[in-house]
């Protein structure tokens, strides 16, 4: 195989200030406040965080005493406002005059849009003090994401008489809990959470005493490392890289699994700057005293396989796959061992006790040989390329058939635990469920489409495209084409339409 190109990276989105406030109440006793974000967000959906959001334009306008030497004074004002609109908790001076009845008022008068925070303040006669906040590191979002935010964090003590509450709408729900039963949470798989959310989860789990003076004692290079790889549940750590895949995705997310005993799930990248990136990765996890069971390859696109052969040589590693991945990619990559449906992969941590089991399914419809695992301790699912963070997944024959796909799709349905889905391409998906019944909703929608196309007239592929995909660019037609071919040899399959050389007709 040739060496590719390594092609300069697609320019990453910049980043938008943001602040997050992490809530704490009782000293003797410290509790952390999270939300659930609603499931109905475009951006990180049913994930447990911090309250937060995006710099407003007013948010300058406010005087913030003590702030005088901070570069970022305004964003200790957008963490207050942010705090004020998503809780109801107001955090300044002078606030312990105003009666919970009263500010719950000033809450809803503010968030009808009848006054703005400045305002609001001074008409109440309260005034905003930085030193009321204690500062944490801030975090950038990975370059590898859709939608990225410069975010800091800051902690404030809940104030004397205060409640939290939620008014659902971004957020499902708010809950308090010590910091060692949200992290407990998390290894149990009940949350799903980005990196900077989980770094101050485990440093307030050991005290929250000093835990921001902790947390930026944590170097550069440690926290370069973090962001390579991203640990989504206690020993799943994604690993972005960036592949020559299809858009909108730029990467294919390669999974490192398991406890004193690792296993790595599609090392995708056929560019070295990529691969270097894993191999770094990898050798790290080896110095800290993990070993390498194998390299498993969920199915033979290239974008899947194309640091396979780099990564077994470098580490000596066998390689896993379903044997009609292996015989498709025969001379290509080499497998040294089968996969089949069923097949349990065990992966233990002595330390904790904890083990990861990785259930093999065979899922085809994207690809043949298709495989999808579920860790059956946590109900965390790798799809692979069967449901993928963003955008839908292309289903082209022959490798491809929609009637295994919709089985697939419907067996995953079928687990007795489905907590997040760690796709092939894009963020990790907390309404896992949600995510399946829509793929399943839009292929039957889409159906319905050609089926009426065929109806209206349009009796080729082409034809059925330019009716159907009008919200999709002309470049992309080709991939349509085939996932038009893919519904009508299902519906083909089952006799609801003809076929006549190029011509479909519906019966
Ligand atoms: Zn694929």
């Amino acid at each position: 195989m040739t060496q590719p190109n390594n092609p300069p990276a697609k320019q990453p989105v910049t980043p938008k200030d943001a602040a997050a406030m992490i809530l704490l109440r009782d000293p003797a006793d410290p509790k952390v406040f999270w939300v659930k974000r609603a499931k109905t967000l475009a951006f990180m959906a049913n994930y447990h965080a911090f309250p937060g959001g995006q710099r407003d334009a007013g948010d300058a306008g406010i005087t913030i005493l003590n702030a005088e030497d901070m570069p970022d004074a305004v964003m200790r004002v957008t963490a207050i406002r942010e705090i004020f609109e998503e809780t109801g908790v107001l955090i300044a001076r002078g606030v312990e005059k105003i009666t919970a009845e009263r500010r719950a008022a000033l809450r809803d008068e503010f968030h009808s849009g009848q006054i703005p925070f400045k305002d609001l303040l001074e008409r109440e006669g309260l005034t905003l003090d930085a030193s009321l906040l204690v500062e944490t590191p801030r975090w950038v979002t990975p370059a590898t994401s859709p939608r990225r935010y410069n975010t800091r964090f800051f902690a404030a003590w809940l104030p004397e008489g205060q409640e939290t509450e939620i008014i659902p709408g971004e957020l499902e729900d708010g809950e308090w809990l010590r910091p060692r039963e949200a992290l407990q949470k998390w290894i149990d798989g009940d949350c799903v959470i980005v990196t900077p959310i989980f770094c101050a989860i485990q440093a307030m789990a050991e005290g929250v005493e000093d835990f921001a003076e902790r947390m930026k004692t944590t170097s550069q290079e440690e926290r370069d490392h973090l962001e390579r790889r991203v640990q989504f549940r206690y020993g799943v750590f994604l690993c972005p890289l960036r592949t020559p895949t299809i858009p909108p995705a730029t990467h294919t997310n390669c999974y490192i699994i398991g406890g004193d005993e690792m296993v790595v799930i599609d090392p995708g990248s056929p560019y070295p700057d990529q691969q270097a990136v894993l191999d770094h990765v990898v050798a790290r996890f080896i110095a800290q005293g993990k070993r390498f069971r194998e390299i498993i390859i969920t199915h033979l696109h290239p974008d899947h396989i194309g640091g396979v052969t780099h990564l077994a040589e470098k580490f000596n590693l066998p390689v896993a796959a379903h044997r009609l991945t292996a015989e498709a990619i025969n001379g290509e990559v080499r497998v040294d061992r089968f996969i089949e449906d069923g097949d349990l992969i065990e992966l233990a941590e002595g330390a904790t006790g904890l083990t990861w089991r990785l259930r093999a399914m065979w899922t085809p419809g994207h690809a043949r040989g298709h495989l999808s695992f579920h860790e059956e301790r946590t109900g965390s699912l790798l799809t692979g390329d069967c449901v993928v963070g963003f955008g839908t997944v292309v289903i082209a024959p022959p490798e491809g058939n929609m009637n295994d796909y919709l089985a697939s799709l419907r067996r995953y349905l079928e687990l007795p635990r489905l907590t997040a889905l760690m796709p092939g391409h894009g963020p990790v998906i907390a309404d896992a469920r949600g995510r399946i019944e829509e793929y399943i909703a839009h292929r039957h929608v889409r159906e319905k489409q050609i089926i009426n196309a065929m109806q209206a007239g349009a009796n080729t592929i082409p034809q059925m495209v330019k009716a159907i995909y009008t919200d999709v660019p002309e470049a992309m037609h080709q991939l349509a084409e085939m996932s038009v071919l893919a519904h009508l040899e299902k519906l083909e399959g089952e006799a609801r339409v003809v076929r006549r050389g190029d011509e479909f007709t519906a019966v």
